[in-house]
């Protein structure tokens, strides 16, 4: 049994289905993130499992414990929001030890905790500040330290970098890394933002309309994304219509004029399928798989993004920038790709693999 288990979980608002028969299991002392865009159910199913909402149907454990219908305080998992909801008339440290207050530990204990939490997240500087006078990523460390100082067994995060730049963001996500393997905090934390969950995940669990999609490693389900939907959100891709003429040991396809063989999941001839082709895996070369021309070109700093016009479509094209001169807009082109790289997915959600 896992330390944290979600088993079809479904949670109703009135008609509204929010989550859907979500199963999840979470190791102890693993990270994992829920992705998902806007409105999928995310911070509905962390509030379920932090006890603030009530679920419809199914069952929670916790260290092998039922707590789907346990009060929040009982549970006491850690948390951290959005918005920090720091108390702006407490000090860093009055803020950090609350909890610990509340639970009515011995003076000298609590400042103990509260030093050694705020030393974890580096502001033992400024205990006696008051929220107003942080910056936001101190603010945010504050609502870290305040979620690890009661140890929870698990450290519940929801969009907990949002609010920040997108400098000082990817600075606190390989910190909220650290932090969290040092600590070996069991954690699962809500996000929209692929690359941040992609980034410092064990594994990730990709919703769309209250459901969980596809779970697994960040690169096994960027490398293997099962539907249209996971292909777009986890990264960019190129997706080109296709149908499937024979299915062997691979599966032939033919995309207009191309013809290619596909590993991986098998589907009947005469399905209607997508080739996913990921921009950083095609290469602009003299002769490749098909000709082009370049119609766009973006300077990204240490890439270039084509748009190359061939007669399967436009296909975005990412080159490392190695210096020398790039190709111009109207240049002709090849584009090719290595076989293991392209991946087939059912055009049709609904008829999938065989
Ligand atoms: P976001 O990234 O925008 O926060 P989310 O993936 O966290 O979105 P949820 O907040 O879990 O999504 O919402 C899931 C669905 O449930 C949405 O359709 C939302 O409108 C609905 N919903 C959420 N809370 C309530 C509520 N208290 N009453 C009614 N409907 C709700």
């Amino acid at each position: 049994m896992s330390f944290l288990e979600l088993t079809d979980v479904t949670k109703f608002y009135g008609n509204t289905c929010a989550v859907s028969a979500m199963n999840l299991t979470v190791e102890k002392g693993e990270f994992v993130s829920l992705l998902g865009p806007s409105g999928c159910g995310k911070t509905t199913t962390l509030q379920m499992v932090a006890g603030f909402e009530a679920v419809t149907s199914g069952r929670i454990t916790l260290d092998g414990r039922d707590i789907t219908h346990a009060k929040a305080n009982v549970r006491g998992l850690g948390i951290v929001f959005q918005s920090y909801a720091l108390f702006a008339h407490m000090t860093v440290a009055g803020n950090v030890g609350f909890g610990l207050e509340m639970r009515k530990l011995p003076k000298t204990e609590q400042r103990e905790r509260v030093a050694q939490a705020l030393a974890l997240v580096h502001l033992e500087q400024h205990a006696s500040r008051y929220p107003r006078e942080l910056s936001g990523g101190q603010r945010q460390r504050v609502a870290l330290a305040r979620a690890l100082v009661i140890e929870p067994p698990v450290l519940l995060l929801d969009e907990p970098l949002s609010n920040l730049d997108a400098q000082l963001r990817e600075e606190m996500q390989f910190e909220l890394r650290q932090i969290q393997r040092r600590v070996g905090a069991t954690t699962v934390m809500v996000t929209h933002d692929q690359s941040e969950a992609m980034s410092i995940s064990d594994r990730v669990v990709v919703m769309e309309a209250g459901r969980a999609m596809q779970t697994g490693h960040p690169h096994r389900v960027y490398e293997h994304p099962e539907t249209r939907f996971i292909s777009t959100f986890v990264g960019k891709t190129n997706l080109l219509p296709g149908t499937v003429t024979a299915s062997g040991a691979r599966t032939h396809v033919a995309l207009g004029p191309l013809a290619v063989q596909v590993d991986g999941p098998r589907f009947l001839p005469g399905t209607a399928v997508l080739l996913s082709l990921r921009p950083e895996k095609l290469h602009c070369v003299p002769a490749g798989r098909i000709d082009g021309q370049v119609r766009e070109r973006f300077f990204l700093g240490s890439q270039w993004l084509y748009r190359v016009g061939t007669a399967v479509g436009d296909l975005m094209v990412l080159a490392p920038n190695d210096g020398r001169d790039a190709l111009s807009e109207g240049e002709r082109t090849g584009v090719d790709w290595p076989d293991h790289c392209m991946r087939l997915l059912p055009a049709d959600e609904t008829a999938g693999a065989e």
